[in-house]
């Protein structure tokens, strides 16, 4: 529970894992953002470089909206 709420029918939305039906379930879906150009990644360790932040997902349970924030 948050005080986040759902834009079109304003009941307090849920927290939820993106999962990746691919792995069977078994691999949470990390996702970042970069706010400039192209993704730049590591030839070393192929982390992301310039990661501005990190992407989690909400879901209002009365309309099954789900929405995205950077946090
Ligand atoms: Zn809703």
């Amino acid at each position: 529970m948050s005080n986040r709420r759902c834009p079109d029918c304003n009941e307090p939305l849920t927290r939820i894992s993106l999962v990746d039906q691919q792995g069977q379930g078994r691999t949470s879906v990390g996702l970042a953002f970069t706010v400039d150009q192209e993704p730049r990644t590591s030839a070393w360790s192929g982390k992301l470089k310039n990661q501005a932040g990190t992407v989690h997902g909400w879901l209002c349970e009365a309309c099954n909206r789900v929405l995205l924030y950077a946090e």
